[in-house]
């Protein structure tokens, strides 16, 4: 058969339907599932055959989620986790014991950085970090106990990128795991497995979801990786709630559209801004300014939905704007219908240093978008008249 196109698979890749015949997936809300007989609970227990017992374990819609989610992102196995934080921490600490050492980019999400700051130390787990921009001191970052590589691409908020073709080279070299939070690209925009990475982690929270409403995150991989995963998650009880897997499922069948229409926007608003007068500097992957042009070219399909931007003025300005702005919401999330303005300096990323910030290209006034679904001139004329209003 034709391999389908991935529109299709994320509407079509549905599991079998119940005796009812019903045309969209169903609601399986329940704690556990009855066994035929003694004989059937031993085999389900000895994991001779496949079959739900207790929703912690499985249940139909994490399993109708993750079976679609590995068909998006070209990968053979997953688990569906609470939030993109549980994937993010049972991806790396049921691979990991201690002594092992990570390799980071320096650029991830704020709470991966607290786990390998604070909560691996206590299991000695160590990490060392290695800047995107400077892909030639990565391998001599590498130390003997170094055991994954995890990276984020593109980055939150820098928007910088990594190749990861090059990446997956470097990790089978040293027999690295290639581990790539692809939360911003969404598997619509890049598939990390494509280009080597071992294990692909989410946060389904952001554009996969795409309307703000459920919390949710998956670990998406090699078989024999998940394997681990999922024996840590089962016995540690991360697992994605039913009502969220279900929502989540629908939400990929739009994906497709609704990257697009949050790809098109961004650009436009990338564009207008870099001609605006009291603009520094603005960053989109696929802006020709960017630094990595070229390389989100080759590994992206379009440069997503994020754009940042430098408003003259400084940290100042950049606060004034915020509680200028009319529609856009003030808000730390990312990835929703509505656009979503966000000040790092101030919120997400205040605690780090002045040199920390900018370490990872966290300038004072830089004002990070995440542009939505709403008509791109509405959006362009509410960003602009804050502008204004904020200089005066
Ligand atoms: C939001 C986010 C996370 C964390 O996901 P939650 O669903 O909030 O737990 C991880 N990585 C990136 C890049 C994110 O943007």
């Amino acid at each position: 058969m034709e391999e389908r196109n991935f529109e299709t698979d994320a509407i079509r890749a549905q599991s079998e339907r119940t005796p009812y015949r019903e045309h969209s997936v169903p609601l399986y809300l329940t704690s556990s599932f009855v066994f035929d007989d003694a004989e059937h609970a031993r085999a389900l227990f000895a994991d001779e055959m496949p079959g739900n017992i207790y929703t912690r374990f499985s249940n139909p819609n994490n399993t109708e989620l993750i079976q679609k989610l590995c068909l998006l992102e070209g990968t053979e196995d997953g688990i569906a986790t609470a939030s993109g934080m549980a994937a993010m921490y049972i991806s790396m600490a049921s691979l990991l014991k201690s002594g092992d050492h990570v390799l980071a980019s320096r650029s991830v999400f704020g709470s991966t950085h607290q786990i390998l700051n604070i909560i691996f130390p206590k299991i000695n787990i160590t990490h060392t970090y290695a800047d995107l921009a400077d892909p030639g001191s990565w391998e001599s970052k590498i130390q003997p106990n170094t055991k994954m590589i995890f990276v984020e691409t593109p980055s939150n908020p820098g928007l910088d990128i990594v190749d990861l073709e090059w990446l997956g080279k470097l990790a089978n070299k040293h027999n690295l795991i290639l581990n790539v939070d692809n939360c911003f690209a969404t598997p619509y925009l890049q598939n990390p497995a494509k280009w080597g990475a071992h294990l692909v982690t989410h946060s389904a929270t952001k554009f996969i979801d795409g309307q703000g409403r459920v919390i949710g995150g998956a670990v998406l991989g090699k078989k024999e990786l998940i394997k681990e995963v999922r024996f840590f998650a089962r016995h540690t009880g991360p697992s994605m709630s039913p009502f969220n897997a279900w929502v989540l499922s629908k939400s990929l069948e739009t994906l497709a559209v609704r990257m697009d229409r949050h790809c098109q926007n961004a650009m436009e608003l990338a564009n207008h801004l870099e001609s605006h007068s009291e603009v520094l500097k603005v960053k989109y992957p696929f802006l020709p300014s960017h630094p990595q042009y070229a390389l989100a070219k080759k590994q992206m399909k379009s440069g997503g939905g994020i754009v940042t931007f430098e408003i003259k003025g400084g940290i100042d300005r950049g606060r004034k704007f915020l509680n200028s702005l009319k529609m856009l919401s003030h808000s730390a999330n990312l990835g929703d219908t509505r656009s979503i303005a966000t000040h790092p300096a101030s919120t997400t990323h205040s605690k780090l240093t002045d040199t920390e910030r900018m370490a990872v290209g966290i300038t004072p006034g830089l004002i990070r978008i995440s542009v939505g679904l709403e008509n791109i001139q509405d959006i362009t004329n509410d960003i602009d008249q804050a502008i204004a209003t904020s200089s005066l």
